[in-house]
């Protein structure tokens, strides 16, 4: 079976809708048809200034809700990112591929050093779509499920493999980015023109899948709208009602055009309600289970433990050839 991979920070207490809509959901339905390996990115957390405790704690909780929403560790290697260290080697390798320029180019440095400019920055931030090229080039993956954000570093990614391939020898796969058209990029409610974000968002425009369920439906009723109150799709125009539709038409599989009927003549109060309900729904259960999942970190640990073994055999054999093909000298 082809493979499939995907990261996801542990820079947050709690996962978002928008890591969840965008890019955790499809992980789920992907593991059937594919070989799936996910991970935990503790080495790209580091890029900004962790605390350590938090740090280990978000980690282990990382693990929890990716269970508690459905990743099967029977079926996918769950791991952190840290515990194969064949990542941070590759990345070296593929650094020293990159053209200074060509890492200036990613958006996202621009982005998320554009608070502390871009001198307070970390080296590692800079470098970090570098780092996530070894990521997934180490398993050959088919597909990389991921948000609209991350094309950028998937068009960089397959630029380095085919480099690589170039120069030295055919190594890599190149994969292809899985995004899903309708929830790409969904939005924050306070300000529904950009992206909902663990590090960027206001607390109140970021729906977190493990907050106080009552809190997340409040956060929905006060989510910014638009003063023509039409309940109708229109990004351009109309964000922030569009993204409330996006949403409601994820966690419910109704489709959009029927949801804009059955608010046609009503006005925003009414879908804010009921939306409020169905995130109630679907938060409840999901909490439950990571808490009960945290009670038990034995299992979680040994979960991870046997992910990173699972993960370091196929990194390990793909970083061989890497090493060979460039002319390291294999250990005697
Ligand atoms: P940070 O702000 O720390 O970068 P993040 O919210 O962007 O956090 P990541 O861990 O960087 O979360 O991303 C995990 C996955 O979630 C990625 O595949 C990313 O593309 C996806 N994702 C993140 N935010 C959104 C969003 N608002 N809509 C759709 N997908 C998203
Ligand atoms: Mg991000």
């Amino acid at each position: 079976r082809p493979r499939v991979l995907s990261g996801i920070q542990p820079t947050a207490d709690s996962f978002h809708f928008g890591n969840y809509l965008g890019a955790l959901r499809q992980w789920v339905d992907l593991q059937d048809e594919y070989q799936p390996f996910f991970f935990i990115a503790d080495l790209h957390a580091i890029t900004v200034e962790q605390d350590p405790k938090v740090l280990r704690d978000r980690t282990l909780r990382a693990a929890a809700q990716l269970i508690a929403m459905g990743i099967d560790p029977e079926r996918s290697a769950i791991f952190v990112q840290s515990q194969v260290p064949e990542h941070a080697q590759l990345g070296w390798v593929l650094q020293c591929l990159t053209g200074f320029g060509e890492a200036r180019r990613m958006t996202q440095f621009k982005d998320k050093s554009a608070k502390g400019g871009e001198g307070a920055a970390s080296v590692g931030l800079f470098t970090y779509p570098i780092l996530q090229a070894a990521d997934i080039l180490l398993y050959r993956p088919a597909y990389v499920p991921v948000g609209e954000d991350q094309r950028q570093h998937l068009e960089l990614t397959r630029d380095l493999a085919q480099r690589f391939n170039s120069r030295y020898k055919k190594t890599f796969r190149l994969p292809e980015p899985y995004i899903l058209k309708a929830t790409a990029k969904i939005t924050d409610l306070q300000d529904p023109t950009a992206k909902m974000s663990k590090s960027a968002s206001s607390p109140s425009g970021i729906v977190e899948m493990l907050d106080d369920p009552k809190v997340s439906a409040k956060k929905i009723r006060s989510a910014v709208t638009d003063s023509d109150a039409v309940v109708r799709f229109d990004p351009e125009t109309k964000p922030g009602v569009s993204n409330l539709l996006t949403i409601y038409s994820a966690l419910t599989g109704r489709p959009i055009d029927d949801l804009e009927a059955a608010y046609e003549g009503r006005g925003y109060g009414d879908l804010k309600k009921d939306l409020a309900e169905v995130v109630i729904d679907f938060v409840t259960p999901f909490l439950e289970r990571t808490l009960e999942l945290l009670d038990d970190q034995t299992y979680l640990t040994e979960v991870l433990r046997r992910g990173a073994e699972q993960a370091g055999a196929v990194a390990r054999a793909t970083l061989s050839d890497v090493y060979q093909r460039v002319g390291f000298v294999a250990a005697g």
